[in-house]
C-alpha cells in the first residue's frame, strides 16, 4: 500500500484541484488548454500538453449532477416566491421554466468538465498510464472455435 502512495504518478493528481479545473473547462494536466471543442464535446487530445482526454466516460453523470444542482436552486426559490408573493400559476411557469432551462444548459458543461477531470485525477478508464485499458477488442477475441 505505501508503495502505491509514494509512486510519483499517483501523488501529483489532487482531486479538488482537478475538479476546479474541470469546472473552468480546462485540461486537467496543463490547466490552460480548452477541455471542450464544442458545447459538450471534449477534445480527444489536449492541444497544449498532449494529454489524452478520449479515455473519459462521463456518460449520464453530468446530467444527474446538473439536475441535482438545478433542483436544489429552483425548488426552494419557487417555494419562497409562492409563500411570500402567491403569484398566478402562469407567472410561476413564466419564471421557473426558462430559469430551469438556462441554469441546466449553463451547469451541464461545468459538471461534465468536473467529472472528466475527476476521472483523470482518480486514473479511471485509461487515464492511468500504468494500466491502459484496451481501446477496442479485436474480432479475434470473439472467434468461436468450431470442431
Ligand atoms: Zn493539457
Amino acid at each position: 500500500m505505501s508503495e502505491l502512495l509514494f509512486r510519483p504518478s499517483i501523488q501529483n493528481r489532487p482531486v479538488g484541484q482537478a475538479i476546479l479545473t474541470g469546472i473552468r473547462q480546462k485540461c486537467p494536466n496543463c490547466k490552460t488548454a480548452k477541455l471542450f471543442r464544442a458545447y459538450l464535446k471534449p477534445v480527444d487530445v489536449c492541444a497544449n500538453c498532449g494529454e489524452e482526454i478520449f479515455h473519459q466516460r462521463a456518460d449520464d453523470a453530468p446530467p444527474y449532477f446538473t439536475i441535482l444542482i438545478v433542483a436544489h436552486i429552483i425548488v426552494p426559490a419557487m417555494l419562497v416566491v409562492e409563500k411570500t408573493l402567491r403569484p398566478e400559476l402562469w407567472t410561476h411557469a413564466a419564471i421557473w421554466l426558462p430559469l430551469t432551462l438556462v441554469l441546466s444548459l449553463a451547469i451541464l458543461p461545468l459538471a461534465k468538465g468536473a467529472l472528466i477531470n475527476l476521472q483523470w485525477a482518480l486514473r479511471m478508464h485509461g487515464f492511468d498510464p500504468d494500466h491502459r485499458e484496451p481501446d477496442h477488442l479485436d474480432d479475434e477475441d470473439f472467434e468461436i472455435e468450431t470442431c
